[in-house]
């Protein structure tokens, strides 16, 4: 996922795992060929530099210690005011060599205390290393040993940096965004739940601009397009139109629409590979999914629902129950998967669909407001 949102604020991937991992054997490296001979205590600064540190001194295969300090700022008593301490260092560090590390060095501050707190201890020999360094913002004229990546000023947050106390988990590094300008729903649930119906009251609702992908086709069916004849008897059949064609007609019918609020994907995704290229196409846009709104309708009931539809409708895989059948089996192995997608995303809600349309639609839209 490459657009998250923390704390009502949004940031974008910038640096892959795999870019910080070649960033950290770099630095293993020339660690290692420096300390070898050293055993060098690695010192990290909490709480930002816990998953650097792990995963530097996982690479480091010679002897070495691992402690962790934090710097804890009180009330002094003194017209100084604020003073700065190291909690947790309670080690004699006394001719060893000390190599700390940091996540991220900006402006030096921070780096400069920890630097003078250190130079007291009469160690042998104190090294920095930092996997992430500001050049254009750092002022201070102290030598940092190792650098893992310089970057330019900007806020960023992941492996181990955290906004507000969130984001410190994320595998990669992010960095601030602008939120994104559409709504994005996918309209979820098996055939015959109602998604069309709801579909109708919402896109009024929030002025959104609906695309039903099964609308598409038989439109196409109906006009005797190229896609409409591609597309035809896998829906006759209850099959799933293949993927490749579905992606680029959903994208195409998005790229009509450049101005809109937003979509309500109904009928889109239904597999996880349909899921992924919509997460890919609207990132591409600065734009995500803002949740999977899904209807929870028990089966017995669909199969009723799709015959009287396919009576009044005269759609072909409403009329015969071994296709609706299919369509299930369509959805359980292929679409029931997206719930599980999304959840891991935590965009997945749930609505109750059995009711008046009314109602339902009242309970997709509490929750449409708080997307
Ligand atoms: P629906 O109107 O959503 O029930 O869709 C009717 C039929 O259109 C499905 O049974 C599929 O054959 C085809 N179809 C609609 N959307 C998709 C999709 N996202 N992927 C593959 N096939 C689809």
């Amino acid at each position: 996922m490459s657009i998250i949102k923390l704390h009502n604020t949004y940031f974008k991937k910038y640096i892959s795992e795999k870019k910080i991992a070649e960033a950290v054997d770099l630095m293993v490296e020339q660690i290692t060929e420096d300390c070898k001979d050293e055993t060098p205590v690695f010192i990290g600064i909490l709480n930002g530099s816990f998953m650097f540190v792990a995963d530097l001194v996982r690479k480091y295969n010679y002897n070495c210690t691992v402690s962790f300090v934090k710097l804890a700022s009180y009330e002094g008593v003194s017209s100084t005011g604020k003073i700065k301490q190291l909690v947790g260092l309670n080690e004699d560090l006394e001719g060893k060599t000390v190599i700390i590390l940091e996540d991220i060095i900006d402006t030096g501050n921070t780096l400069q205390e920890i630097y003078d707190i250190f130079n007291d201890r009469k160690l042998k020999q104190l090294k920095i290393a930092t996997l992430f360094f500001k050049p254009d913002v750092f002022k201070k004229d102290l030598k940092i040993d190792y650098i893992g990546i310089s970057i330019p000023d900007k806020f960023i947050i992941g492996y181990g940096l955290d906004y507000d106390g969130l984001g410190r988990n994320l595998a990669s590094i992010y960095q601030l965004t602008n939120p994104p300008k559409m709504k994005n729903i996918v309209l979820f649930g098996p055939p015959g739940a109602g998604k069309g119906t709801q579909a109708d009251m919402l896109k009024e609702k929030y002025n959104l601009i609906h695309i039903s992908t099964g609308d598409v086709f038989r439109s196409n069916i109906n006009n005797k397009t190229e896609l409409g004849i591609l597309a035809k008897s896998f829906m006759d059949n209850g099959d799933l139109v293949p993927d490749e064609v579905t992606i680029n007609m959903l994208k195409a019918e998005v790229d009509k629409n450049p101005t809109a609020n937003g979509f309500i994907f109904d009928g889109f995704p239904r597999t996880k590979s349909q899921a992924k290229a919509l997460d890919k196409f609207l990132e591409e846009k600065g734009e995500l999914i803002s949740g999977m709104v899904a209807l929870e309708v028990p089966e017995n009931l669909l199969v009723t629902r799709l015959l009287e539809r396919g009576k009044i409708s005269g759609r072909i895989d409403d009329q015969d129950e071994s296709k609706i059948r299919n369509r299930f089996n369509e959805y359980n192995t292929k679409t029931a998967v997206l719930k599980d997608y999304y959840q891991l995303q935590g965009k997945y809600f749930g609505a109750n669909g059995v009711g008046t349309i009314d109602d339902i639609t009242k309970r997709l839209s509490e929750i449409i407001d708080k997307l």
